[in-house]
């Protein structure tokens, strides 16, 4: 019961949602390899050496792989995949990149954002925005999962390092795709997915200037994260990618402050799982008091400011 857990990295550096997919892994069976793609990437193959629980790290390197573009990374997985029942990826941008072509070419569903392992062959994921909750058992002989890391721990780094074999990278894929640019908006604040503390404001904000001047002061006080509603980010007072919610990321921070934000199914899809909930909102009945831990109904551009105060 061999499974090979395709990384989350940006070559230098191995992220958090690896380690947290690796506990999702150790769960299914004990001989778990990592496949780290990638061009430069000995750093973060090192990395995951250290991860405790880690039978091997495989780590292939070619220019088609620096980016993980989906093509030439299903090629190398699917190569590999003789040697393993299970296959799965932390279901980030690029996990959810990768991953189903690796499935659509080894012709089994995939299961896509497990939450729980119930068994080597059944989990738990979730449906109509997380509303409810699916057991699926599979019967593939091969497994491909991707993993909603909010669920599980990280495992930890231990003192003893797995060994790293080099594998062959192979071309195939490659002319499929090609990548021309990485933007990213550039921030001193901590990355939205892996956030302790997320501020997040809604449409009740009005404006890009507003959002800015009432949330982001909030935010620097706590060291938190900046996230929004889907309804900010359409009306352009927040990036694309500030969004929380069933389209946008799916968060679990030990807090997150929502702002202005009504609570539609769709947004509480993507931050429910939080541990302490704080709701500001000037309508009493807004459905985020119901999940919400601490609720305070009242006019955000009075509270923020007094809140910042405060701070
Ligand atoms: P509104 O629902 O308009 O709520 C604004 C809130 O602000 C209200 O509750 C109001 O009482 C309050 N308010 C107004 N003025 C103040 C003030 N001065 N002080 C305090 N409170 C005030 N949404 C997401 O967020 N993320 C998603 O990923 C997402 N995906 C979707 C996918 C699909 C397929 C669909 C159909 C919808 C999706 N949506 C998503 C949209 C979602 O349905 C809601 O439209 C959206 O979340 C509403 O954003 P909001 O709460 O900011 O705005």
């Amino acid at each position: 019961m061999a499974i090979l857990l395709f990384a989350d990295h940006d070559n230098g550096t191995l992220s958090e949602q690896t380690a947290k997919a690796l506990t999702a892994a150790l769960q299914i069976g004990p001989e778990v390899d990592i496949l780290i793609a990638g061009k430069g990437a000995a750093p973060a193959a090192e990395a995951a050496a250290q991860l405790t629980g880690v039978r091997s790290v495989l780590l292939a390197e070619s220019d088609a792989l620096e980016h993980r573009l989906a093509e030439a990374s299903a090629a190398l997985i699917v190569g590999l995949a003789a040697g393993y029942d299970t296959v799965l990826a932390p279901a980030t941008t690029t996990g959810k990149n990768v991953l189903p072509r690796v499935a659509a070419l080894l012709d089994v569903m995939q299961i896509s954002e497990i939450t729980e392992v119930v068994s080597a062959d059944t989990f738990k994921r979730p449906i109509y925005a997380g509303n409810a909750i699916e057991v699926v058992q599979s019967t593939e002989a091969k497994k491909v999962l991707t993993v909603r890391t909010a669920g599980f721990a990280a495992a930890a780094a231990g003192a003893a390092a797995a060994p790293i074999k080099a594998v062959e990278a192979g071309t195939e894929g490659a002319e499929l795709s090609s990548f021309l640019e990485n933007m990213l908006s550039s921030s001193d604040r901590p990355e939205l997915s892996s956030a302790k503390i997320i501020v997040s404001g809604g449409r009740a904000l009005g404006s890009e200037e507003k959002f800015r001047e009432v949330i982001n002061p909030v935010a620097d006080k706590l060291g938190a994260a900046v996230g929004a509603s889907r309804a900010a980010v359409d009306a352009g007072y927040a990036p694309n990618d500030f969004q929380v919610g069933q389209t946008g990321k799916v968060v679990a921070p030990d807090l997150y402050v929502a702002c202005g934000i009504s609570g539609a199914i769709q947004h509480l899809a993507g931050m429910k799982d939080s541990k302490i909930i704080v709701a500001i909102n000037t309508d009493e009945d807004a459905p985020i008091f119901q999940v919400a831990d601490y609720g305070l109904v009242g006019d955000l551009f009075d509270v923020l400011p007094e809140l910042e105060r405060q701070l």
